[in-house]
């Protein structure tokens, strides 16, 4: 265990850790969530989660794990807005909140909240609390409309971010360039930003034999496997890679298996499954639905090449799945993946999200005839474990809450010494 024992308030408003991976709210940030906590419940430290209620569905409180329980907030009927038709109920849930804390009689040590909703909240409950104030952005709204695909983020949100990463005690990034991209476009001092990577579940995600696995899910043995895997949105450029499929020579053997998703009747299917039949590539490409993480590692090891083709990731927890499994990844240059992918020198990242880019990096894999043997590729992210990543935001935690005292005034000078 470690010295003293932390209770921390995890804030995830929008997106419950426990909900459908692979759906349109849930996705690497729940994950990141979950394993985080379960960690430092581990750890003997004491989470509570405060997520949405969802229709009554779950019970108000979970417990999850050691020392980590899943508190459900706010009122029933929110459950199935969208996430901006979240920001005027804000209020409710704090108020949900503090009832669930006054009637526990839980004093935190720490406030972490994730996503720029739970933020707001977070920035609530750092005033009424006078307790540090950590915050994860998972993604930019600035940095999503830069890529101008989709449909952009309001001003509420980007204007509500600015504030937030000026008022909080502590910014955490999961890359230098995330962490970059919150000098460039939020004006954040560089030394309020602490960058802690995400992890992988290494006992989960685990090299297998790529024919047994292939058997199992009932793949043909000489098909050559892309892989997919992810929520569907734009800002996946699902759309470019599909595209990229008549790219490839040799494409009458590719076989381009989609993993994610909210069912085949969502508009983003709907618009992919057109593409497919425009294309003229239905024999390719499989819409396998979305999977249970618990299910997915057949999934990647039956697969050649794991690709993103993203417009913007904040890290890419998928890519570190695959290689975890020791498949190599194609990758535009989002996220982790160019440092993961240079340092496992298992794969390929290509410059943009053009189709014929991503055929050329997905061929260069293919075609390659000396591929690095699963264990190797895998012995190169071993230091993503969530344990690690548990101790270092351990460190975070503690360094922050030691400075608590004069962080407010640190804020102030921060922001004047950053102009
Ligand atoms: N995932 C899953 N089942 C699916 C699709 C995705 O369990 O059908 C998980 C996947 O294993 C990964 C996460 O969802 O852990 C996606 O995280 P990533 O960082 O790649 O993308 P994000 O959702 O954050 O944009």
């Amino acid at each position: 265990m470690d010295k003293k024992q932390l209770k921390i308030a995890m804030l995830s408003i929008h997106s419950n850790p426990i909900g459908e991976l692979g759906t349109n709210d849930t996705g690497g940030m729940s994950v990141y969530i979950r394993e985080l906590a379960r960690e430092l419940g581990r750890r003997g430290h004491w989470i509570d989660i405060y997520t949405r209620l969802r229709n009554g569905r779950h019970q108000p409180v979970i417990d999850l794990f050691e020392n980590v329980r899943l508190v459900h907030i706010g009122i029933p009927n929110n459950g199935n807005l969208s996430r901006l038709a979240l920001y005027p109920y804000l209020p409710d849930f704090f108020k949900s909140m503090e009832d669930f804390r006054f009637h526990e009689g839980i004093e935190y040590d720490l406030i972490h909240s994730h996503y720029w909703l739970s933020g707001r909240l977070g920035s609530w409950a750092q005033e009424h609390w006078d307790r540090p104030h950590m915050v994860m952005f998972h993604t930019l709204g600035e940095v999503k409309n830069r890529t101008a695909v989709g449909r952009p983020e309001p001003e509420l949100r980007i204007a509500a971010e600015k504030e937030l990463a000026k008022t909080c005690h502590r910014i955490l990034a999961p890359t230098e360039q995330e962490k970059d991209s919150l000098v460039r476009y939020y004006g954040v001092c560089g030394e309020k930003i602490g960058v802690v990577p995400c992890g992988v579940n290494l006992d989960l995600f685990q090299p297998q034999e790529k024919l047994a696995t292939r058997k199992q899910l009932g793949f043909d043995q000489d098909d050559i496997i892309l892989l997919y895997v992810g929520r569907f949105e734009p800002l996946k450029g699902i759309d470019r890679l599909l595209e990229a499929i008549p790219h490839l020579k040799n494409h009458q053997r590719i076989r381009l298996v989609l993993v994610g998703g909210d069912g085949d009747e969502a508009p983003e299917s709907q618009f992919l499954q057109q593409k497919v039949i425009d294309l003229g590539i239905e024999d390719k490409v499989l819409f396998a639905g979305r999977i249970e993480q618990k299910y997915l590692p057949p999934y990647y090891n039956s697969a050649d090449v794991l690709v993103i083709s993203s417009h913007y990731e904040s890290f890419g927890l998928v890519g570190l799945e695959a290689l975890a499994c020791g498949r190599p990844v194609v990758s535009t240059p989002v996220g982790a993946m160019k440092h993961l992918i240079q340092q496992s020198q298992a794969g390929h990242v290509v410059n943009d999200t053009l189709p014929r880019s991503l055929a050329k990096g997905i061929q260069s894999i293919i075609t390659n005839s000396a591929p690095q043997l699963a264990d190797e590729i895998r012995e190169s992210v071993l230091a993503y474990s969530w344990s690690n990543v548990a101790a270092a935001m351990l460190r975070e935690y503690e360094t922050t809450i030691r400075h608590q005292s004069f962080a407010n005034d640190q804020i102030v000078s921060a922001q004047a010494s950053c102009g």
